[in-house]
């Protein structure tokens, strides 16, 4: 068997973001840009709030990507510019195409706010082609139920896009892309293989592990990349290990960002920011 070869392991960097929250960050930071077409990894770390401690993120835009949100832990409430509210349940999935412009909020399920709990989840931003940027915005909204699962030899599976080992996801996606939840019990070995023009790769959220060929290990917070080349990945799990496996075929295109903006040009950025500085992104109105 062909091992796909391992580019780098990058630990995520700690930092906070909306209303003062904290975030582990694979990418983007210093030593990783993006993973094409994957523009961000935050995992909202796993936290026990007291009562009215609990925070998210106020009303802010976004154009030209898509945001998913899957909760570990914990609830989320969400409400945007297209009159869209609800919330995402713990092993559920809020997948926002934000296409030519939403204004949205993301806050801890009312409960949690009001009484405390523990929230723990993911935020994963996916690029768009440049054909699709001004694209209507819409959103998938699954249930924990909704997300296609399997059990096999110490190796559990859930598929939110894209196929992995002959599962199949729930979400339309853009772009080819794969993104699912592994969880490997200790001693168990998970193995798949994925198209050799993706690129790969493996954010680790819980316990420890050791990548075949390599014997490298592998620890909570590790990020490691695949080189984009034919070849099977294989983890055997130390501990149990939770893992996100991310992957995608490159867009391959000019990548222009700032803040909540992702764009192709310096100019369609300029534009961005003056259509959410007008109103013309809309606002969100009383819900709830
Ligand atoms: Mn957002």
């Amino acid at each position: 068997m062909t091992t796909r070869s391992v580019a780098q392991v990058i630990p995520a960097i700690h930092t906070y973001e909306g209303e003062g929250f904290g975030v582990f960050r694979p990418f983007p930071q210093s030593r990783l840009e993006m993973l094409d077409p994957f523009l961000l990894l935050d995992e909202m770390e796993p936290k026990d709030h007291a009562p009215a401690q609990a925070i998210g993120t106020s009303d802010h835009p976004h154009r030209g990507f898509e945001t998913v949100t899957y909760m570990i832990e914990g609830e989320f409430d969400h409400a945007d510019s297209q009159g869209n509210h609800g919330t995402i349940r713990a092993g559920g999935v809020q997948w926002m195409t934000a296409g030519a412009g939403i204004v949205h909020r993301e806050q801890p399920g009312a409960s949690i706010k009001r009484d405390g709990g523990r929230t723990h989840g993911f935020q994963l931003w996916v690029n768009l082609p440049a054909h699709d940027k001004m694209i209507a915005p819409a959103y998938q909204g699954f249930d924990p139920a909704d997300i296609p699962a399997h059990n096999a030899d110490g190796v559990t599976l859930r598929v939110v896009a894209g196929e992995l080992s002959g599962l199949r996801g729930v979400a339309g996606t853009h772009s080819p892309i794969v993104y699912a939840h592994v969880t490997i019990e200790p001693g168990a070995t998970f193995t798949t293989e994925l198209p050799a023009d993706s690129n790969v790769g493996i954010y680790v959220f819980g316990g420890r592990g050791t990548l075949a060929g390599s014997e490298q290990a592998v620890d909570t917070h590790d990020f490691v990349i695949y080189q984009r080349e034919p070849g099977a990945i294989a983890i055997t799990a130390t501990d149990r290990l939770d893992a996100l496996l991310l992957a995608g075929r490159p867009l391959n295109e000019p990548v222009a960002r700032y803040g909540p903006f992702v764009m192709n040009t310096r100019q369609q950025l300029i534009e961005a920011f003056d259509d959410f500085e007008s109103g013309r992104m809309g606002g969100i109105s009383a819900v709830k």
